[in-house]
């Protein structure tokens, strides 16, 4: 992948796309980390006396301007966080954008308004990145987060202008190409969330590559439902027995031990300190539903590790967010964080709710490696590549 090195960005404007899509509640923003994260790239670009235009979306407008989606609220957060002004520009391609852009001096950084105010974004669509490569003489991505998506601002414009990657993509790609392409095995993967219809991909190519699978979550309703168990009012998808009947079949043909629990924790509802119990997967309740993995089955999961070289971890096994449904996430990540810390075991992590479980129990600093990127992490597991990746190689 090309990386900055390649260009002299003296008084050049750089448009330089980063990933501003920061969660925020009642207009304040709660997690900082991917502001902090393309700082580096920036001071960079500054240092070399570039001409700066942030690009980025945020949130799910529907393919049109939305002053609840503008991005103007994080001009200032940059500033300060750059201790230099920040500019903004409420469009995007046509007059304004590009008056502000010509008028801007070497150091300055000027921020365009939400990408997704457009529907060439979404659509990769040519007219669009013709007109947002009018506004610059380099294109740098440091999205790695958005780079699975086949949008304007990530692949239609790498093919418009002399591009390359920024700091916090080339991490990211590095640290996954270390840990992942010729892991140290055996290998376990532990996979839960709330559905297997948007994790098919990776069970399929998971079972090919790891010797165990832990299959947690919801999605593990689905396994059990498929072998006829009792499930009662767990959520699990109708549509997809099938396919996890598929996948277990598939493992046994690929030496992929598929490790489903044996006991649950369940419960009448979703709510903290809820009214629950452990019970064996055979006695499970018609009229309560499975929130999380029970003792038995993170002590079996626990003791594989102790046999492991690497593991990947993506969605948490339970409701993680209602205390005591967090508990059984909490008890195996706790055993992953204790085998990183002896050098014993390479764990690494990512998907957004895997994250906010890790934080939550105090376990991001803990993991050899944990992407925020969410779906760019689990595509890039699938594929080893994404297509916002393609576009900056040689
Ligand atoms: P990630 O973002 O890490 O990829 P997902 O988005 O696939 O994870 O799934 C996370 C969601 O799955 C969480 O909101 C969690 O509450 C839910 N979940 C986990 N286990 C269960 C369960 N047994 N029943 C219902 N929802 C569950
Ligand atoms: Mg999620």
């Amino acid at each position: 992948m090309r990386n900055l090195n390649q260009y002299n960005y003296n008084n050049k404007r750089v448009l330089l796309r980063v990933d501003l899509n920061v969660p925020v509640s009642e207009g304040e923003i709660l997690d900082y980390t991917r502001i902090d994260k393309i700082i580096p790239t920036i001071k960079y670009l500054l240092e070399r006396n570039a001409k700066i235009i942030l690009i980025s979306h945020f949130g799910r407008p529907k393919r049109r301007a939305d002053k609840r989606y503008s991005l103007n609220f994080m001009r200032e957060e940059l500033s300060k966080r750059l201790e230099q002004e920040v500019h903004f520009c409420s469009s995007i391609i046509g007059e304004e954008a590009e008056k502000l852009v010509n008028s801007l001096k070497k150091k300055e950084i000027l921020l365009l308004e939400n990408l997704r105010f457009y529907p060439g974004e979404m659509d990769n669509d040519l007219d669009f990145a013709t007109e947002l490569a009018k506004l610059a003489d380099y294109y740098i991505n440091d999205a790695f987060s958005c780079s699975h998506r086949s949008h304007a601002s990530i692949v239609k414009i790498a093919e418009l202008l002399p591009s390359c990657a920024g700091l916090l993509l080339i991490d990211e790609v590095q640290k996954l190409n270390i840990y992942l392409l010729a892991p140290d095995k055996p290998i376990i993967a532990i996979i839960g969330g709330s559905k297997i219809s948007t994790k098919i991909d990776l069970l399929y190519n998971l079972i090919e590559k790891v010797d165990y699978l832990v299959i947690g979550g919801a999605m593990a309703n689905t396994f059990l439902k498929a072998q006829d168990y009792e499930t009662g009012t767990s959520l699990y998808e109708e549509e997809f027995l099938d396919v996890a009947e598929a996948i277990l079949t598939l493992s046994k043909s690929n030496k992929c031990q598929i490790i489903l629990p044996e006991d649950v924790v369940v419960a009448k509802i979703i709510a903290d300190n809820a009214n629950n119990k452990v019970v064996d997967i055979n006695s499970i309740p018609n009229d309560q539903m499975i929130l999380d993995i029970g003792p038995s089955t993170s002590r079996k999961v626990n003791q594989i590790l102790q046999t492991c070289k690497t593991v990947i971890c993506n969605g948490p096994l339970g409701v993680f967010e209602y205390f005591p449904f967090s508990s059984g996430t909490i008890n195996i990540n706790q055993e992953i964080a204790k085998l990183t810390n002896q050098k014993k075991l390479i764990s690494i992590a990512g998907g957004g709710d895997m994250v906010a479980a890790l934080s939550k129990a105090g376990l991001f600093n803990e993991f050899t490696y944990i992407s925020t990127a969410g779906g760019a992490f689990l595509e890039w597991l699938e594929n080893n590549s994404l297509p916002g990746l393609e576009v900056l190689e040689d």
